[in-house]
């Protein structure tokens, strides 16, 4: 892959929680293969990161970034487009990290939110440091933009500020990285809460159908809809927020029959049944393709790492000449 073409660079990252779901799907994996013909992508399977929550229970890591990269292939990343790596075999991530951990204070740190959020569970200075380590992600590859939600603005925003420092105390060598925030379907899993694998509401994208079908039918429905003939609504159920994304004009073919009550909740969600399923079908069959050829996969990683590797070395010596702690003669 030449990057002769000028195109922007965007990193993406993803902690390895194994097989995917629709909610990372539609979440970020349907944008990032969007983004990949028009950008120069790095998509980063972050185990580092994934230390910061459990870093004793280290054994299950490796099958997990190896189902989340048959995924990741499954749902369309192309490696011919984007460079899909581990990110412990850029050793460069944690250089970086260590270097921009200078530059920020602790207080700045504890004022995350993420860390508010987790401080009483996670209080390692590993954790306190995560948004230095995500902002060492993003300025290793000077990426122009980074695909995020709302809720990530903060680490974006920290990411541009340690970009600004170091070029202000030392030289101009990194680009100010751009949150790129684009519109994302809300999914909600089977209990109305986000879509989440740590809380099973979850359906998964190596689901068979009848198990699609079975999380299907436990899913919440507007509490007031307890039969058909019930009148329902739809602004209230997370059936209907899939209905948006695999259901065509849901807004005249369901949303209408439910608020009069003339669809009931289990036609409902067997329509909905049959629209997901047909979605997911192709990447299902691509995954049982890939984990035919396991060793295709563990390449694909490999040559990933490997480009990684030369960009952010590249940086790095860009990093190192700017703050004149590069003492070795240039061969
Ligand atoms: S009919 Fe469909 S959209 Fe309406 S409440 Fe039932 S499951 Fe939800």
């Amino acid at each position: 892959m030449s990057e002769v073409i000028k195109k922007q660079t965007i990193l993406s990252g993803m902690q390895p929680t194994g097989s995917l779901h629709v909610g990372n799907l539609e979440g970020a994996l349907r944008n990032w293969t969007n983004l990949q013909n028009d950008y120069w992508m790095y998509c980063c399977i972050v185990d580092l990161h994934a230390l910061t929550a459990d870093f004793k229970n280290t054994k299950p890591m490796k099958d997990k970034i190896f189902q989340m990269a048959v995924d990741f292939l499954s749902a369309g990343l192309d490696p011919e487009k984007c460079a899909i790596f581990i990110q412990s075999e850029v050793p460069q991530h944690a250089e970086l990290h260590l270097l921009f951990s200078m530059l920020i204070t602790v207080p700045t740190l504890t004022r995350m939110p993420t860390y508010q959020e987790k401080k009483e569970k996670l209080d390692s200075y590993g954790f306190l440091g995560y948004p230095v380590l995500q902002a060492a992600d993003i300025c290793l590859y000077n990426a122009d933009k980074v695909p995020v939600g709302k809720d990530q603005e903060k680490h974006i925003w920290l990411a541009k500020d340690l970009a600004q420092r170091f070029n202000t105390i030392y030289k101009k060598t990194f680009k100010e990285p751009e949150a790129l925030f684009t519109t994302i379907p809300l999914i909600l899993g089977s209990d109305n809460r986000k879509m989440s694998k740590s809380l099973d509401n979850h359906i998964p994208l190596d689901f068979t159908e009848k198990q699609t079908e079975k999380r299907l039918r436990s899913f919440y429905t507007d509490p007031n809809k307890q039969r058909k003939g019930d009148p329902g609504n739809p602004e209230k159920c997370p059936i209907y927020l899939l209905h948006k994304v695999y259901t065509d004009n849901p807004e005249n073919e369901i949303a209408p029959e439910c608020k009069t009550g003339a669809l009931g909740c289990v036609d409902c969600k067997m329509k909905l049944n049959v629209n997901l399923n047909d979605a997911l079908r192709p990447i299902r069959d691509k995954r049982v393709e890939l984990l035919k050829d396991e060793s295709y996969v563990w390449d694909v990683l490999a040559t990933g790492g490997e480009r990684a590797r030369q960009r952010a070395e590249n940086m790095m010596e860009k990093v190192r000449s700017s703050m004149k702690i590069s003492y070795r003669k240039k061969k």
